[in-house]
This record gives C-alpha cells, sequence and structure tokens, in this order.
C-alpha cells in the first residue's frame, strides 16, 4: 500500500538566491500552507541556513538544511526526448539538490567546513562571472558599471540584471534582444558559469554525511531508465520525481523506474515567491519511498 503526504517541501528558493521572499517570510508562508518536512535549496548558497532552522522551530516544523547547486550534465540530451517533452533545447546544466538531514545547520560547523569551502568559489563564481560580462559588454561599446549591476540583485546575480540595466540605459528595448544579440548562451558578451561535475559533488555531499537528489529531469531530454541508471551508477541517492512542473504521468514513470533500479525520490514546489507560484507546498509524495533520512 502506498501512503500519500503531502507534508513534506523539499525544494525553494529565498532571497539568498534568486526567490523573492526573505527566509522569515518564506518559513511564514511554508507554514501556512501545512508543511511540516521543508528543506531551503537555494543555488550554490548555504547562508539561509541558520535563520530558517530558526524560523522553522518556531512554527514546529522540521527543517533539513539544503542546497541547489549547478552543475556540468551528465549525459548528453537526445533530441527525440527533448521533442516529446515539447521543449527545442535542453538546460545547459543539471542541478543537484543536497540535503543534510542530521545537521545542526550551524554553516561553521566541522562536518560542514569542507563542504562550504568547497561549494564558496560556485557561489562567488557568480560575481566574478558578472564582472567578465560586464567587461565584455564595455568593450562593445555600451558604458555599463558593475556596480550598478550589482545594486540591482539582492542575492545572487545573474544575467537578468544586467540585461535590465543595459535596458535602462538605453542600448536594447527587451530583455528578449539583450538575450538574442549579447547575453544569451553562445552570444558575444556571455561568459559560461562554472560548475562542478555530478560526479565530484556527490561526493563532496557524501563525504559531509549528507545525500542528494538530481532536480527536476523532465528539463534534461534523457530517458528516464538511461537517467536514472546513470544517476544510480555515480552514486546520486534520489531522483526529484515530484516537482511542481512535472505531469503525474512523468512522476509515475520516474516512481516506478526509481524502484526497479533501488533509487529514493523527492518532491519538491520550487517555490521562487508569489509572482511565480501561487504557494509552496501540496507536493503529495508516497512518503516510504522517500530517504530514509528524510521520512
Ligand atoms: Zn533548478
Ligand atoms: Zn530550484
Amino acid at each position: 500500500m502506498m501512503r500519500w503526504s503531502e507534508r513534506y517541501d523539499l525544494h525553494g528558493h529565498s532571497t539568498h538566491s534568486d526567490g523573492e521572499l526573505s527566509v522569515a517570510q518564506l518559513a511564514q508562508k511554508i507554514a501556512s500552507e501545512g508543511v511540516e518536512v521543508w528543506a531551503l535549496t537555494d543555488h550554490d548558497v548555504i547562508s539561509g541556513w541558520k535563520e530558517a532552522s530558526e524560523e522553522a522551530k518556531q512554527r514546529d516544523i522540521r527543517f533539513i538544511p539544503g542546497v541547489e547547486i549547478t552543475c556540468i550534465p551528465g549525459l548528453a540530451a537526445q533530441k527525440t526526448i527533448l521533442e516529446k517533452e515539447g521543449r527545442d533545447r535542453s538546460t545547459t546544466s543539471w542541478h543537484l539538490l543536497a540535503y543534510f538531514p542530521n545537521h545542526d545547520s550551524n554553516v561553521n560547523s566541522q562536518s560542514i567546513s569542507a563542504f562550504r569551502k568547497w561549494l564558496e568559489p560556485f557561489a562567488e563564481g557568480r560575481i566574478g562571472r558578472m564582472k567578465r560580462m560586464v567587461e565584455k559588454v564595455n568593450a562593445l561599446g555600451m558604458d555599463i558599471d558593475f556596480e550598478a549591476v550589482m545594486a540591482r540583485s539582492s542575492g545572487a546575480v545573474g544575467r537578468p540584471h544586467l540585461a535590465k540595466e543595459m535596458i535602462e540605459k538605453g542600448y536594447a528595448n527587451s530583455m528578449q534582444q539583450v538575450f538574442d544579440e549579447w547575453l544569451g548562451d553562445g552570444c558575444p558578451a556571455n561568459v559560461e558559469k562554472t560548475k562542478p561535475t555530478i560526479v565530484e559533488a556527490v561526493n563532496v555531499i557524501h563525504a559531509a554525511g549528507g545525500i542528494c537528489s538530481l532536480a527536476h529531469p523532465i528539463y534534461y531530454g534523457i530517458e528516464s531508465n538511461n537517467l536514472l541508471s546513470f544517476i544510480k551508477s555515480v552514486g546520486v541517492d534520489a531522483v526529484e520525481a515530484f516537482h511542481r512542473s512535472h505531469p503525474d504521468k512523468y512522476r509515475m514513470e520516474l516512481l516506478n523506474c526509481a524502484q526497479k533500479i533501488g533509487l529514493k525520490v523527492t518532491c519538491g514546489s520550487d517555490y521562487h515567491g508569489p509572482s511565480y507560484q501561487a504557494r509552496p507546498g501540496h507536493m503529495a509524495v508516497p512518503s516510504s519511498y522517500l530517504p530514509e533520512q528524510i521520512i
């Protein structure tokens, strides 16, 4: 018998990365939607853990420290699968969710310090990357100030912040134009992000006592059996079968496949704030298939 539960939401973002809500606002929202087990998974940073754990405690929520790590794709996308999912191209990265269910949320503790040091350059990489993109834009004759771009972001800076500055300075009319002509992948002012491989990330997570789950596989354009066999072979513990963007049929396909191969599953709303989605939580998952450290 499969026991379904909506208690868990193991994927979401605050202003520490590209979410709209502060950690406290997000915790409030999570509690009001009935979530009882919550993981904060900002992109490439763990700076929200301490506050999140305190906010969760006040609301009787179990907090699981997490982070969503941007990695190099482990396999090349298959055109036929992308077409089946109605996508014209795959993403340039795979996202790996890391969880530390037994960790006390102190980002400076002994057990997490090696992981934190390993992670830092990838988050800082966003700033270095932005510097280099601004230099490229300057070399193309546009008078854009790096500090002005940084002032537009409250957490993790990215291409949209630069694009908005370029539009305001009158160098382009729309985000679409900026990405098509200058900042899109392969365009003259774009700089590729530095990323770890999946294997490297898995090893560092495990060494720190954590577990990991491959986020939203629908974006990667790989047939489910191939994808899950691959991630199992490199030591990934689970797959995020129950992601907000997955149709029911795909959720069940991944669940069946994960069971066959011996992988766990996780669930996540990937909530970024009210302009993206009405609410976090409400992610039905058969709870006995979650990693045992999380159940
Ligand atoms: Zn993601
Ligand atoms: Zn996410």
